[in-house]
């Protein structure tokens, strides 16, 4: 399905984007393992190891994408490397939850910081080179951005303007064949739900449709679909993946 292509998926060494960047890499395409920091070098170079297993082709590039420059750094590497990019997932992020009374100031933005601008600036660096063959950009953003979430004001605001990200560059860039499309998962099981207790984990399940938190590999599937040309008439699109939690 993607015989080819090249991807660069950020925060690729763990989580939802290791899930799609072995998804991608099954499909046939190269793909950039990018990671915040030289302590994650190794996840992500054992991401690259699998890939290599299954006769893949990738490779790790430590680049904080907060960052303007190591945003620029991580997309000169992945060019030097494989000629080209084909794909972008912007799937880098990070939480810090608290109440607005008491979110401090660095709270609120190293959360837009590193979820929002480290969006922007990929696509920044990204999008020039992608404008030769057209492509697709993929933004994990997340249900706290549509529905908003208490305690998590600095989160729901950086996914909330992911959408707006996502809807502004698709309309800049549709007419160079690039597609921008956006995820937002709901509940799924990674680390960045791992510190909850399983007693809060069963009452946020109970609240969900489908019964249950999804997996790395139900969010994957649908980067899958996106990244594709099985969805080559969609742009500007958010797609949830949360087993109906806010419909
Ligand atoms: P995770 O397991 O906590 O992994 C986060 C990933 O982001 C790691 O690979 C991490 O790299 C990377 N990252 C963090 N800060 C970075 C930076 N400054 N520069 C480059 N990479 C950075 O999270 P996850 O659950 O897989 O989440 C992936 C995405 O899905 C996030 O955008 C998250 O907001 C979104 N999401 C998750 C859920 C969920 O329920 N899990 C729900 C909705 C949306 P290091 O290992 O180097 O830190």
């Amino acid at each position: 399905m993607l015989t080819e292509k090249v991807a660069v998926v950020t925060g690729g060494n763990r989580g939802i984007g290791k899930a799609i960047a072995l998804a991608f890499a099954k499909q046939g395409a190269k793909v950039v393992i990018n990671c915040s920091a030289e302590k994650s070098l190794e996840t992500a170079n054992k991401v690259v190891d699998e890939i290599a297993s299954f006769g893949g082709e990738a490779f790790a590039v430590v680049a904080d994408v907060s960052s303007f420059s190591e945003a620029k750094n991580l997309i000169d590497a992945s060019i030097k490397k494989f000629g080209k990019i084909d794909i972008l997932v912007n799937n880098a992020g990070i939480t810090k939850d608290g109440l607005l009374l008491r979110m401090s100031e660095e709270d609120f933005d190293d959360v837009i910081n590193v979820n929002l601008k480290g969006a922007f600036n990929c696509i920044r660096h990204a999008v020039r080179p992608m404008m030769k063959f057209g492509g697709s950009i993929i933004n994990m953003t997340s249900v706290s951005g549509l529905s908003g979430n208490a305690g998590q004001v600095n989160y729901s605001s950086a996914k909330a303007g992911l959408v707006g990200m996502t809807k502004a560059t698709a309309r800049e860039f549709a007419k160079k064949k690039i597609r921008v499309n956006a995820i937002a998962p709901g509940f799924i099981e990674t680390d960045m739900t791992h510190g909850l207790n399983d007693e809060v984990k069963n009452e946020i399940a109970k609240t969900i449709p489908l019964k249950r938190m999804g997996s790395v590999e139900e969010v994957a599937n649908v980067a899958l679909f996106l990244a594709s040309d099985l969805s080559s008439y969609i742009t500007g699109e958010t797609i949830r993946v949360d087993g109906g939690m806010i419909m």
